[in-house]
Formats: structure tokens, C-alpha cells, sequence
């Protein structure tokens, strides 16, 4: 998959617990396969939790069509599926982590985009944390 793509709900979208914290039942986003919560995901962005070590797949990168990507799942706030990316290492960095540049943030919007899904539906996308020019509002800030 090189492409966003939106899969209906099936048995592996079901609620779980984070595969960190245990932090109760939910359809966290998952990171090639596993559950991670918000708070889990932001400890690692921040180096306060162990850092991921998933083996890269040989796909391409959906912002930048590197090869040797990451899954990431993400359940949209108002639509039922299951958002399904492909992401480099710097990418999954940079959308876990809130700071993806504006050529990054608009290529993932253009993608979503084609597949009827709003950035504002993605928590890590939201308003929130991007201005309308794709500049991050309120990255987590990495320790130095
Ligand atoms: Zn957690
Ligand atoms: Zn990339």
C-alpha cells in the first residue's frame, strides 16, 4: 500500500489495551499491531518510555514514498472504518511526535482527502495541533 486507505471495522479493530500501559479497553491507534494510548505514545516521542522497535516493512512511505515503513492504524472521531498508513521512520516520528512539516500535513491531507476522511477526524491531524498551513501548533517537544 502506498496509499492511504480506509478499511471497514473487522475483528482486529476491536477495543484492546494499551500493549504499554495496560490503560483500559479502546480502539487505540495501533503501531504495527499493537495498541498504544495517547499518553504511551507521547512517552515515547519524549524518550521517557522506550523507544519503538518494529521491524520495517518493505512498503512505501504514504508522505514521502520511501521504502521501509512502519503500519499505523488510526480509528477516525466521526466515521466507522479503520484509517490504515504506511509511515517511515521519520514520519511515524513526526505524526506521533505532532510536528510534521507543511509538505508532510498536506500530503497526508490530500490523501485522506481522497478517501473522504477530514484531518480534523484524526486525533494526531486535529486543528488542535496544525494551523491551515500544516505548521504544528502544539508538537510534544523532544528531550535535547
Ligand atoms: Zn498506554
Ligand atoms: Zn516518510
Amino acid at each position: 500500500m502506498d496509499r492511504v486507505r480506509l478499511a471497514p471495522m473487522n475483528d482486529t479493530s476491536a477495543a484492546m489495551s494499551c500493549c504499554r500501559c495496560e490503560a483500559g479497553e479502546h480502539r487505540w491507534d495501533r503501531i504495527a499491531g499493537r495498541a498504544y494510548c495517547p499518553n504511551c505514545q507521547e512517552a515515547i516521542v519524549l524518550g521517557e518510555a522506550d523507544p519503538l522497535a518494529e521491524k520495517a516493512e518493505a512498503h512505501r512511505c504514504v508522505v514521502c514514498a520511501r521504502r521501509g515503513t512502519v503500519r499505523f492504524l488510526t480509528f477516525p472521531l466521526n466515521i466507522q472504518g479503520v484509517l490504515e498508513l504506511d509511515l517511515c521512520a521519520e514520519h511515524l516520528r513526526g505524526m506521533l511526535s505532532r510536528r510534521l512539516g507543511p509538505h508532510a500535513f498536506h500530503q497526508l491531507q490530500r490523501q485522506l482527502r481522497g478517501v473522504n476522511v477530514a484531518t480534523d477526524d484524526i486525533f494526531l491531524l486535529h486543528g488542535e495541533f496544525y494551523d491551515h498551513h500544516g505548521r504544528a501548533l502544539r508538537p510534544a517537544v523532544e528531550a535535547e
